[in-house]
């Protein structure tokens, strides 16, 4: 899995199925079903860590669910446009530019896939995947096709409250605006970021949700954690919520370092971190 991580750590899967199309699907289902295997749905991994022994069961890549499709347009520039589950997000934005298509740039700089984006309400200070969708198309596990209206799903930081099953894709509302005024605002974007985080090193972003009180980055940061290392795992020295792969971390090392954070913050700063990455997979 570590091929399929931006975190470039994971043990093997056993089995990856590359769906092409809703058919293979529903026989996916139907077989991890009757086989009583485990499916896990992978979209770009950019915010997942897998554990050294990798997962048990079929890991399900989404990648050949790329298409997007303007679904409809009204007079007053009104746009709803469906991008499936495996569309990369950084795509979907380019097609947004491309298309004088406002409403996404909150995303700029978020790796990752729609469906990912989804599941995790994607965002930064600017907005979030709630923002801009208008609805979830999903199959759930006995492999009907539903579609889920936003008022309908309550999305939270960094959630969404979803049925079980797999995302397919979503509808955005989007809005006609400037070409230019849309890619200077996400420009803008991307360098903010490219000021503040490690870009280009492997990592899986903020490691932990910012608590109601601040941001996680400067609470560990103030109990003197920034730049410690276990292993080839690191505390950013740039950004302090994030952990990074110097090279050949393992998921051990990242953990242990998890623990470690969690335990110095709680201890000195009376605070509870909580997990912005999920971690999956066996020791
Ligand atoms: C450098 C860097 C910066 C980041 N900055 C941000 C940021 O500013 N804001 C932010 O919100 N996030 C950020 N992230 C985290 C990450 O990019 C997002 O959470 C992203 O939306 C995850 O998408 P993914 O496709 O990689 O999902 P994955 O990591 O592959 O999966 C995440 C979860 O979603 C589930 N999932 C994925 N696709 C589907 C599907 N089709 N159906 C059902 N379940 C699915 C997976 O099973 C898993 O539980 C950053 C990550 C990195 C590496």
């Amino acid at each position: 899995m570590k091929n399929h991580t931006s975190f470039k750590i994971g043990g093997p899967a056993d089995i990856m199925v590359f769906p092409q199309d809703l058919q293979d699907l529903e026989n996916l289902l139907h077989v991890a079903d009757e086989e009583k295997v485990s499916l896990f749905i992978l979209g770009k991994g950019t915010n997942i860590l897998v554990k050294d022994g990798g997962i048990r069961g079929i890991v399900v890549n989404l990648q050949r669910f790329d298409k997007i499709m303007i679904e409809s347009e009204d007079e007053n520039g009104e746009t709803i446009v469906f991008a499936e589950a495996g569309v990369n997000l950084s795509r979907f934005l380019n097609f947004a530019v491309s298309h004088g298509l406002a409403g996404l740039e909150f995303a700029a700089g978020i790796p990752g896939s729609v469906g990912g984006a989804i599941v995790m309400n994607a965002g930064s200070f600017d907005g979030e995947i709630k923002d801009a969708i208008k609805q979830i198309r999903m199959m759930d596990l006995s492999g009907n096709v539903i579609e889920i209206d936003r008022e309908d799903i309550r999305f939270g930081y960094r959630t969404a409250r979803l049925p079980k099953g797999i995302i397919l894709g979503g509808s955005f509302v989007l809005h006609k605006d400037s070409n230019k005024k849309i890619k200077d605002k996400m420009i803008a974007l991307i360098g903010r970021r490219k000021e503040k985080q490690p870009i280009g090193v492997p990592s899986a972003g903020s490691v932990f949700k910012n608590p109601a009180t601040g941001f996680a980055g400067a609470l560990i940061e103030s109990v003197g954690l920034k730049g410690y290392r276990i292993g080839d795992a690191e505390l950013s020295k740039k950004h302090a919520n994030f952990i990074v792969n110097k090279g050949r971390a393992v998921a051990k090392d990242v953990i242990s370092l998890i623990e470690i954070i969690k335990e110095k913050v709680k201890k000195e700063k009376g605070v509870a971190l909580k997990l912005e990455i999920k971690i999956v997979g066996k020791d």
